[in-house]
């Protein structure tokens, strides 16, 4: 473990109350705190608010990226799922288990979060805390500061390197503990805690599970779940419709070069991307697609109207179509 004097730990902040909190509480312990942070666009984290938290307690930030290797874990987790997709258990246990790798990278002596006993329904009641703490790798040298004391004896305690005392006794729901300890260290800005997590959410997980089963090119789509109305054309095909100008954008930004935009003319109303996995030139599934950007416009009950589509990559090459009116029943049955 550490090899200098001063005992080191790795914490896993989100930006939330919790994680904001429990840096401080560590560092008043005269330990050296590495944060670390997954950078998951559907998560509660929020990378901003993790930031500002690090440079407020002055500690250096290690930022994770969505990978594979998590969205494997969401497919297939080992310990279930809550309401929706969301594997709490399964995810907790793979962020603690590279922040335990980091861990023995910078020669630490042990991992923290800002769980609470009782916060949670899935993941922070006794038995998932104890299972996780079994899973992730760093056993007995996995500390959850603010209910430390609810807790049985870790590691780093019974050699002597964090007093007991100085640990917590949070439990529950409330951040009324919480919210006074970030008065006392001065934070005055934090998010409302509860969720955030798009993988709580039962649409977003069933966008989530349609792209699992229909397959995905790369992480960008994935990503492009967060935004936007979602239509599963076939196996293959699927567009999306941005519900607002900035939505429009992302969309936009984060489409492939082979798939199709549509648009009106004018650029009022919803974008569309025509998700394009085969390369294909397809003309009559552009017409048919283009009735979602009608319906979801100012002109839903007006005449056929003229747009335009063009592939991503070539933004000059724009083909003129009208748009085909749809059912109601064409609509919700390729809601995804
Ligand atoms: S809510 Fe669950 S799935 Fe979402 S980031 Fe937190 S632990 Fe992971």
């Amino acid at each position: 473990m550490s090899s200098s004097n001063k005992i080191k730990a790795v914490g896993l902040v989100s930006g939330g109350l919790d994680s904001s909190v429990v840096i401080q509480v560590v560092k008043n312990m005269g330990i050296d705190v590495h944060c670390i942070f997954f950078a998951l666009p559907f998560s509660c984290g929020n990378y901003t608010n993790a930031q500002a938290a690090c440079d407020y307690a002055d500690l250096p930030l290690k930022v994770v990226q969505l990978n594979e290797e998590y969205l494997d874990m969401v497919k297939n987790p080992k310990y279930g799922r809550g309401s929706a997709i969301n594997p709490c258990i399964d995810c907790k246990i793979f962020m603690i288990t590279k922040a335990g790798e980091y861990m023995r990278e910078i020669g630490a002596d042990f991992v923290f979060t800002g769980e609470v006993l009782g916060q949670r329904p899935m993941s922070q009641v006794k038995h998932a805390l104890e299972l996780i703490d079994r899973k992730c790798g760093v056993a007995g040298r996995l500390l959850r500061p603010l209910c430390g004391q609810l807790l049985p004896a870790t590691i780093p305690e019974q050699e002597g390197k964090i007093d007991r005392n100085k640990l917590l006794a949070i439990s529950g729901r409330s951040r009324k503990q919480q919210r006074e300890l970030a008065a006392q260290f001065g934070i005055t800005s934090f998010p409302q805690p509860a969720g955030g997590c798009l993988l709580t959410d039962k649409n977003f997980g069933n966008r989530m599970k349609d792209l699992f089963q229909h397959g995905y090119r790369d992480l960008n789509d994935i990503i492009s779940l967060t935004w936007g109305r979602h239509y599963r054309i076939d196996n293959e095909n699927k567009c999306i419709l941005g519900r607002d100008d900035e939505e429009n954008q992302q969309l936009i930004k984060y489409a492939h070069p082979e798939d199709y935009v549509v648009q009106f003319v004018d650029k009022q109303g919803p974008t569309l991307i025509f998700i394009n996995p085969k390369k294909e030139t397809n003309p009559a599934a552009l017409l048919e697609v283009s009735g979602l950007v009608q319906y979801f416009s100012k002109q839903k009950n007006s005449a056929p109207q003229i747009m335009e589509a063009w592939q991503a990559m070539d933004p000059n090459k724009k083909i003129p179509i009208q748009s085909s009116p749809l059912t109601e029943q064409w609509i919700t049955s390729r809601r995804v």
